[in-house]
């Protein structure tokens, strides 16, 4: 049973902390709960987690971004933030803490479990994959394969630009997360790179209309894009 892997849940609110367990309970995890942010820190330490759900307001000393901090000066475990308004959101994306991705209250638990699936698997694959580059399969149909700088769509090549291919290859890297324009600017063009960030909508826009409906691209209103 120690091989279901470990969550803790940093909230306050009992109903949500006790819904989003039965939740990750129902689909395999062990998840703890932590009501502040100290006692966070305790379980944290203590049961060493795959992933940890935090709260951003929380009662006492530490909210979930002094809870963040601490967590980050000792490892990079993926960390989901629980965020009750947009001004949260701003606070969270704008002190670039190094969350892994955020959902806002009210969620669904079935949206948030799916979450973490998908960080769980990006951080597994990223660890067992190090090296030569392996073909993404991203289900669909779409297939991104870095070595051969090729995407097929149901075993079909598909001409891609050279930043098209750019962004659809980071974007499948980072899947599951909500990634802003910014990031993607950083990321696929490079951190000197001058110009608009409507770049990225004008590329995301053709590989909308290169890969159809089997490109599972959201758009995250006021962040930017999530490949699903
Ligand atoms: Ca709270």
């Amino acid at each position: 049973m120690s091989d279901e892997p470990a969550i803790v849940i940093v909230e306050d609110d009992p109903n949500i902390a006790d819904l989003v367990e039965l939740y990750l309970r129902r689909d395999g995890y062990r998840p703890y709960q932590a009501s502040t942010g100290e006692r966070a820190l305790q379980v944290i330490a203590e049961r060493n987690p795959e992933l940890v759900l935090l709260d951003v307001g929380l009662p006492g000393e530490l909210d979930g971004l002094d809870v963040c901090r601490a967590i980050r000066a000792e490892s990079d475990i993926p960390i989901i933030f629980l965020t009750a308004r947009d001004a949260e959101i701003d606070r969270v994306l704008g002190l670039e803490l190094g969350a892994d991705d955020y959902v806002t209250k009210p969620f669904s638990p079935r949206e948030l479990v799916a979450r973490v699936k998908a960080i769980l698997r990006r951080s597994s694959g990223a660890s067992s994959s190090a090296g030569r580059p392996t073909p993404i399969d991203l289900g669909w149909e779409i297939v991104v394969d870095p070595g051969r700088r090729e995407v097929t769509l149901a075993g079909e090549p598909v001409a891609l630009a050279t930043r098209e291919f750019d962004l659809l290859h980071y974007l499948a890297e980072h899947r599951g997360l909500a990634l802003s324009r910014l990031q993607l600017l950083d990321g696929v063009w490079g951190v000197g790179w001058v110009g608009d960030d409507r770049t990225v909508d004008v590329h995301v826009r053709q590989l909308r209309k290169k890969l159809g409906d089997a490109l599972r691209l959201e758009t995250v209103w006021g962040v930017g894009y999530r490949l699903d």
